[in-house]
């Protein structure tokens, strides 16, 4: 609707895949997959006289995001218990962190379409995951694997603007968590979750509206769809001269509508205290420099540096950063192959190996084509030595059964046919093979020349080089037309 500004902020719980809980020794399982309540102890289901112990590894994970994301590390921040009741919560609360996060005030760079956009980040937090209920007809069933995995909640300002940059900070924020290796981001098994805040105001008012959360939505698809729905009904709200309550949304997936779930808990009534079972989680600023150390080369950087250091546009770029597998296979082709053209080298990768990577449902991680085979083909190509058919081919069977290019090339006389004198006597060859053929081409049936090409080419057994082969077929057919006997 026009006139109307929407402010959009998200808070986004990812889990931290450790080898282990939060404060247990349990294992962090798939909690689509394993059989339910397989991997619980004492500690994660809330036993009278248990005590936590904070994983280490997990506030490693957290650091390397806050760090990413460019936040000020707290050197002492403290876990609070955020009490509730619910099924789902055998404690009875969920150990968090409240007045004293992790860390606070950062940045992500997020590309739009034209240009960057610098999305503040409000507070990085940690806590720990909550078991799953399960709704059957007549009973809800209880699946505590996922209590106590870690979890890092990601709190960004209310800087997005439309549906479209919060689609754009979703993805950029799920693959930061890729390339920093604490979250898969595989959205179908609930790993990252969203909560948005969303308010709209009237265009000529620079305060924010009042705004309502939607809670629980478990998809990309979900969150768009919401936050759409929920700009639309303030907006028209608003345009009838009302006032948007302030509340607490559901997102109903079914009906594609918000609905109220509870008034608009506050603070207060979580009833947060330090959590007495936990010292102060101190960091050393060693450590917090030596996972800073640690941190890959970012996306945004990545991208931007694919297209000054090697030549690529914007779009291919994209595509070889999108995953940091991706852009590491890139780079080790690149060096492997010196001489021969990145765009090349790019434009195998994005065309032939990822066509090859999604026929076979494997991700490049598990690729059975070494980069430095990838490359060895792209430059036997590149110089001549074999034809595109042949690389084509060479690729999808290295791929297949491994195998060593040059060598392949070698052993079964793949190289490609380039003397002109070779060429010119299987022309000659087809020519005498195909009397009926060539006669219909000189009656004026000029589309013959693409069948006689393909038997020059099937002669060669595939090998020749293509151009050539046309240029010579070219040269013998004008001969033949200028000495042929007048009518
Ligand atoms: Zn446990
Ligand atoms: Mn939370």
């Amino acid at each position: 609707m026009n006139g109307f500004l929407p402010s959009i902020g998200l808070e986004v719980h990812a889990e931290l895949q450790t080898r282990s809980k939060m404060f247990c020794a349990c294992p962090v399982v798939d909690s689509t997959s394993a059989r339910p309540n397989t991997a619980v102890c004492e500690i994660c289901t809330g036993m009278p006289g248990t005590l936590p112990v904070i994983n280490q590894r997990a506030v490693e994970y957290a650091l390397r995001v806050a760090l990413a994301l460019d936040c000020t590390i707290e050197p002492t921040s403290l876990f609070a218990r955020k009490n509730y009741f619910y099924p789902d919560l055998p404690k009875g609360y969920q150990i968090s962190q409240y007045e004293h996060p992790l860390a606070q005030g950062g940045k992500l760079c997020v590309p739009l379409e034209h240009g960057e956009k610098t999305v503040r980040i409000r507070r990085v937090h940690l806590e720990e995951d909550t078991g799953k209920l399960l709704h059957q007809p007549g009973a809800s069933l209880i699946d505590y694997n996922r209590s106590g995995v870690p979890l890092l909640e990601i709190v960004s300002e209310p800087d997005l603007e439309s549906v479209e940059e919060v689609r754009r900070y979703a993805v950029a924020l799920r693959q930061l968590l890729r390339y920093l290796e604490v979250n898969h981001g595989d959205m179908e098994k609930g790993v990252i979750r969203f909560e948005a805040n969303i308010s709209v105001r009237p265009a000529d008012r620079p305060a924010l509206g009042t705004r309502t959360e939607v809670k629980n939505l478990n998809s990309f698809r979900s969150l768009l769809r919401a936050v759409a729905y929920e700009i639309d009904r303030q907006s028209g709200v608003l345009a009838v001269g009302q006032d948007v309550r302030q509340e607490t949304l559901g997102w109903d997936e079914r009906n594609g509508v918000t609905l109220p779930q509870r008034s608009k808990e506050e603070a207060h009534d979580y009833r947060y205290f330090p959590e007495p079972d936990l010292p102060p989680l101190v960091l050393e600023p060693d450590w917090i420099e030596a996972v800073r150390r640690w941190l890959p080369e970012l996306p945004s950087a990545r991208w931007t540096r694919f297209q000054h250091e090697y030549g690529l546009s914007a779009s291919q770029a994209e595509l070889l950063t999108e995953e940091r597998a991706a852009a590491d296979y890139f780079e080790a082709a690149c060096a492997s192959a010196r001489g021969v053209p990145p765009t090349e080298i790019a434009h195998w990768i994005t065309g032939e190996l990822f066509a090859l990577l999604n026929e076979t449902g494997r991700p490049i991680e598990e690729c059975p084509l070494p980069a430095s085979a990838l490359a060895a083909v792209v430059a036997l190509r590149q110089s001549g030595r074999i034809n595109l058919p042949t690389a084509k081919h060479l690729l999808a069977e290295i791929f297949g059964a491994g195998g060593d290019p040059a060598q392949m090339v070698e052993e079964r006389g793949l190289a490609q046919l380039t003397d002109p004198g070779e060429i010119d006597r299987l022309v000659l060859e087809v020519e005498r093979n195909h009397p009926v053929q060539v006669a219909q081409y000189l009656e004026g049936k000029k589309t013959i020349e693409q069948w006689l090409f393909g038997q020059v080419m099937r002669a060669a057994s595939g090998k020749a080089d293509p151009q050539l082969v046309q240029r010579r077929l070219r040269l013998r057919l004008d001969v033949l037309e200028k000495n042929r006997p007048p009518r």
